[in-house]
Order: structure tokens, then C-alpha cells, then sequence
């Protein structure tokens, strides 16, 4: 068996600013609207920074969060767009906001009481429509009550409303007609801000599966998260993506036929084969149910993952091929023979959004 020693490349998302820009121009073909970089969730696992530094560089001229504080790193790298955060899980920190130059979404009478409040210097206020999710955004029958408390904060210097923005329930259809409703809803909300004597606004609905897929939901912007590292959830255009997830064979070894693989001897290899450990388990987002097929490349081949996935390791069967301790495997890439995360996502019955918003925090980010 061959062996190295010292230090071997540590586990790494490796992201790739042009596949990034490649995604915004294949949003930009599908759109004249402005476009939005929404890099919440640590940049859809990706690291915030790097993904909105490359969006920006394609194109991107609004950048979209969750919390206000997710604006500290991407200011503090010099970027300098206008931001939107929506849903402030924590409550907004106004302060915060107005130092930031963030613009936050309020969804509620409440919401924007409590902001009119805590506001000691102007915040810029979108207001949210409830386009039929229930989960965020005024019903249209609260907006003459919110048009009245916001007008009374703007009177105080408190706030400002300089947007108007819903959420698609169904987009990943590719069904204008089922975006129908949303698009009527956004239009009665974007004329009863203007009548109450806001505007100029920026008017915004889709995210990127209706960017890619209906003109009709674009208005002036549209915010794309998952389609900037490579996932397009109407599954109408091939995205490109973003992230190359790599770890070295930390152990190799033959084995007999009859030998158990991990807890629960889930596998008992068939034949004598080798396997090889590689260092990145459930904890780093390795997908802990997987159907039979998940796989990860090492070189130009594929070789299965066998028995349980354990928290820091899986071990990869790789047949008649002896690997050297060392040697990097890869668990995701855009391109071929690496799985994409799409079949990661078929494989763990999920979606890829969750794959790439698993990816833990041991795994290094870094921009290739
Ligand atoms: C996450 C999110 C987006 C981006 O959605 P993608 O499908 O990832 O492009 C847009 N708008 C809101 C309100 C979101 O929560």
C-alpha cells in the first residue's frame, strides 16, 4: 500500500467565480430587470463574500440577505450595493441597519410599528405582500392600516418605503399561469404604496425559477439565490455548479470478502476489495440516508460509499484499485465524473439546496 505522511489538503469547498458569472448570464439572457445576488444562508453554503464579490462582478447590482447582520462581512469586504434583508428572524436591528445602509422587508403591522419605534435614524423600508405563501408578507387587506402607520413614519423621519416586494409560490412549475395570482397581488400592492404617496419603488416578485421562467414576474428586479451556484429549481436551464467539494483518502486497505463496513455491518463486502476512508461524514453534510448509486470520483472513476455514513468518515469501495492514502476524492463538482450536487440531492431524497446549505463548517472555503 502506498503511504505518504505529513500533512495532507484538508476537506475544501472549492467555489468558482466563473461559473458564477456564467449562472448570471444565463439569468440575464432570460431578463432586462435588475438582478439581485441573494447570498443568505452563507451564500447557499458557498461563503457569502466570494459568491456576491462574483455576482457583482457579472452584473448583480442589489444584494439580498436574511438578517441584517449578514450585511457585517460583505461590507466589510468593500461591497458597496444597495441590500435588502427580509425576515430578520431576531427582529431588526435598526441601528444596525441605518449604519449598514441595509434596506429591510417588513411583512407585518406589527413588524413595522416595532421598526418605526427603534428607528432613530431613517430606515428604508420594502413592504411585502403575502403573494400566497402564508408564511410571509401582509394580506392585501392589511395594507390600508400598514399604508397608514408608514405614512405616519415617514412624517416622523423614522422610516422610508422605497420598495414593494412578494414571493412565488409555484415558480418552479415554468407555469405563467400559475404565477398568475402573485403577479395580480404585486401589481394591487405596487399601485396602493404609489397612491399613498411613496415611490420612486423598486418592485420585486420572483426568485431565480421564475427569472428563468416567466417575464411577466420580473417587475424591476429579481432575486437569485440558489440559480448563482448552480440550481435552477424549475429544472428548465442547465446551470453551472459553483462549488467543487474535495477530501483526501485519509485510509486504504484491502479486505477479504466477508468483511463488515461501518456501524450496524450494513455492508459485508461480497468479494475481497479494496476501501478507502475519507474523512468527512453527516457532520460535514454528507447526506445520512442514501439510496444505493451515491457514489464520490476519485481520479476518473466513481466508487460507491458502503455502510453507514458515520459522522466524520465514509468509506468508498473501490474494487480492484488500491488507493494512496492522500489522493483527493471528490464528492461534488459541476463536471463529470464528479457526482453533481443534483444527484446527491436524488440520492438523499431532498433537493440540492439542502446539500449545499449542509456543507459544515470543518469544510474550508476557498475560492479557486
Ligand atoms: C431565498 C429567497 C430568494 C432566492 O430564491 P432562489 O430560489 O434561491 O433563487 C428570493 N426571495 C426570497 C424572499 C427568498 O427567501
Amino acid at each position: 500500500m502506498p503511504r505518504s505522511s505529513g500533512r495532507m489538503p484538508r476537506p475544501t469547498l472549492h467555489v468558482d467565480p466563473s461559473a458564477v458569472a456564467a449562472n448570471i448570464g444565463r439569468i440575464r439572457a432570460a431578463t432586462t430587470s435588475d438582478i439581485m445576488a441573494v447570498v443568505k444562508a452563507d451564500g447557499y453554503g458557498h461563503g457569502p463574500v466570494a459568491i456576491a464579490q462574483a455576482a457583482v462582478a457579472a452584473g448583480a447590482t442589489w444584494l439580498g440577505i436574511t438578517d441584517v447582520d449578514e450585511a457585517v462581512p460583505l461590507r466589510e469586504s468593500g461591497l458597496t450595493q444597495p441590500i435588502l434583508a427580509w425576515l430578520n428572524p431576531g427582529g431588526v436591528d435598526a441601528a444596525l441597519a441605518a449604519h449598514l445602509r441595509v434596506d429591510v422587508a417588513i411583512g407585518s403591522v406589527d413588524e413595522l410599528r416595532q421598526l418605526i419605534d427603534d428607528a432613530e435614524r431613517l430606515v428604508r423600508v420594502h413592504l411585502q405582500m403575502d403573494t400566497g405563501m402564508s408564511r410571509g408578507g401582509s394580506p392585501l387587506e392589511e395594507w390600508n392600516e400598514l399604508l397608514r402607520i408608514a405614512r405616519d413614519g415617514r412624517s416622523r423621519g423614522r422610516i422610508d418605503v422605497v420598495g414593494v416586494m412578494g414571493h412565488l409560490p409555484l415558480a418552479d412549475r415554468a407555469d405563467p399561469a400559475a404565477n398568475a395570482p402573485a403577479v395580480l397581488r404585486m401589481r394591487q400592492a405596487r399601485d396602493a404604496v404609489l397612491r399613498a404617496g411613496f415611490g420612486p419603488l423598486m418592485v420585486h416578485l420572483a426568485a431565480t425559477a421564475g427569472a428563468l421562467t416567466d417575464a411577466a414576474t420580473h417587475f424591476d428586479l429579481v432575486r437569485v439565490g440558489a440559480g448563482l451556484v448552480g440550481i435552477d429549481p424549475s429544472d428548465t436551464v442547465a446551470l453551472t455548479g459553483a462549488g467543487t467539494f474535495t477530501a483526501p483518502v485519509v485510509h486504504s486497505t484491502h479486505v477479504a470478502a466477508g468483511t463488515a463496513v461501518g456501524y450496524g455491518a450494513q455492508f459485508v463486502a461480497p468479494h475481497a476489495t479494496h476501501l478507502s476512508v475519507i474523512g468527512v461524514g453527516y457532520a460535514d453534510g454528507i447526506p445520512r440516508e442514501l439510496s444505493p448509486g451515491a457514489s464520490v470520483a476519485i481520479g476518473e472513476r466513481r466508487h460507491p460509499i458502503v455502510g453507514r455514513v458515520s459522522m466524520d468518515q465514509i468509506v468508498v469501495d473501490t474494487g480492484d484499485a488500491a488507493i494512496a492514502r492522500g489522493t483527493v476524492a471528490t464528492v461534488f463538482g459541476p463536471a463529470g465524473p464528479a457526482p453533481t450536487i443534483q444527484e446527491w440531492a436524488h440520492w438523499a431524497g431532498t433537493i440540492p439546496h439542502t446539500i449545499v446549505t449542509g456543507i459544515g463548517t470543518r469544510i474550508r472555503r476557498s475560492t479557486t
